[in-house]
């Protein structure tokens, strides 16, 4: 080894980024796509990103602002963060301005720098997406797990929150909250949202309540746990999920009042590290932000098709021998084949990562182990996202059935091939003996 490769080795292992591995979603779409160059027939079900286009009258404004070449102030274009201070209080009630709004390049840029910034500790519910682990890692965050259970519909209960806080009551934390939820695809209800907020409150926990898919709820009516505990919620958002953007990296976060103080630490470590988010995506931005009856159209549109698709692909698995519940809103799914335990063992099938390697070998589906969203390495699940198909074709199509008709079968098998292939191919693999 040469000295410069032996003097950078030992860097690195004395960081705490030690053993870090690349993003778990990221990896797999790129392992997926090279995998097709080789000329392998790959059912992408592994990244989840929107199969629909961003709605026209957003890139018309991206194309009316390419001019656009200044620096933007760190915290945001100050028209998007009236017009994300808007759409949060048109939505939810919040009562926020232009001055509580932070803009980031993605989401998770800003999550990132929320945990850099705020010492405490982090918890996180499980089932969970699977970067927010490995961000207070790299940080040097203590991260407390909280599994939830299957029967409960993977739902962290308040009993939970306050066990967990009554040991040490006055400890700082955040609690990050994610719903609708990658990767299950369930959400919590109103009630459910009031006594989490109690609980919340009662110990001071900052709740960073990621709400991409908020858009995305199947009936269109998703509720905010700001509404219950706005002094401490920070709402998390973005163009990525409910505008097809995710390429675009843009993320919105809207603080309370009282946590000012985080955000302006947030917006200096901001300022030292990406300066500003690009120009022209943040004047794109407002518009998809300022809503209007085409963007309510393409939403009322896009989460027919999915909530139809999630179902049944929900019920086929679910006929195949898995356990999973029907989802509410995003584009995953978090099928439990614990059912089919002998018979995958049989196989030489012992964890839920040797499960996704050999579903991707053998089938050519490719999914991702629960094991990196925070569950045990034994227990038999996965998580899929129902995107591989052609989104604008699948919105003109549904269009063309009268709103009050159901998107059946054969629908879904000519605007989704891929997906209804993937997963009648995964039932059949599975019951394979
Ligand atoms: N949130 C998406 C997923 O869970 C993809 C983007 C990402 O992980 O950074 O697949």
């Amino acid at each position: 080894m040469s000295s410069i490769r032996q003097a950078a080795t030992e860097v690195h292992l004395n960081l705490n980024v030690r053993g870090m591995k690349p993003s778990a979603t990221v990896a797999i779409n790129e392992r997926s796509d090279a995998l097709r160059r080789e000329g392998r027939q790959v059912f992408k079900l592994g990244l989840g990103q929107s199969p629909f286009p961003v709605p026209s009258p957003v890139v018309e404004e991206l194309r009316a602002n390419a001019f656009q070449k200044d620096y933007l102030p760190v915290r945001g274009l100050p028209a998007l963060r009236e017009a994300v201070a808007d759409y949060h209080r048109r939505r939810q009630g919040v009562q926020g301005t232009t001055e509580n709004v932070l803009i980031g390049p993605g989401s998770k840029e800003l999550m990132f720098l929320l945990q850099l910034v705020f010492y405490g500790d982090i918890l996180i519910p499980t089932p969970a997406w699977v970067s927010y682990a490995p961000q207070a890692k790299i940080i040097g965050r203590n991260i407390h797990w909280l599994p939830t259970e299957r029967e409960s519909g993977y739902r962290l209960t308040p009993a939970q929150l306050a066990e967990h806080c009554e040991a040490d009551p006055k400890r700082p934390r955040v609690l990050i909250l994610n719903y609708p939820s990658n990767p299950t695809g369930l959400t919590y209800t109103q009630g459910e949202l009031e006594e989490l907020a109690k609980v919340a409150a009662q110990y001071r926990v900052v709740v960073l309540s990621d709400e991409i898919y908020g858009e995305l709820n199947f009936d269109g009516k998703h509720v905010s746990i700001a509404r219950f505990y706005p002094e401490g919620t920070i709402i998390s958002s973005g163009l990525s999920k409910w505008c097809g953007a995710g390429g675009w990296r843009l993320g919105t976060f809207m603080f309370p009042r009282d946590l000012a103080w985080l955000q302006g630490a947030m917006a200096s470590v901001g300022s030292e590290t990406f300066t500003a988010t690009s120009a022209p995506i943040q004047f794109a931005a407002v518009r998809a932000f300022k809503g209007g009856t085409d963007i309510e159209d393409y939403l009322v549109l896009a989460r027919r098709v999915l909530s139809a698709l999630g179902k049944w692909c929900a019920g086929r698995l679910e006929a195949g021998g898995a356990s999973v519940p029907s989802p509410q809103g995003a584009f995953y799914l978090f099928p439990d084949f614990s059912g089919l335990r002998e018979k995958l063992r049989a196989r030489k099938v012992r964890n839920s990562a040797q499960l996704c390697e050999r579903l991707l070998n053998e089938t050519g589906v490719a999914v991702l182990p629960g094991s990196d969203f925070g569950r045990g390495p034994e227990e038999l699940s996965a998580r899929l996202a129902y995107v591989d198909f052609d989104g604008a074709k699948a919105l003109a199509a549904a269009r063309e059935v009268a709103p009050d008709k159901p998107l059946e079968e054969p629908f879904l098998r000519e605007v989704a091939p891929n997906v209804t292939t993937a997963i009648d191919k995964m039932a059949e693999w599975l019951n394979a003996s």
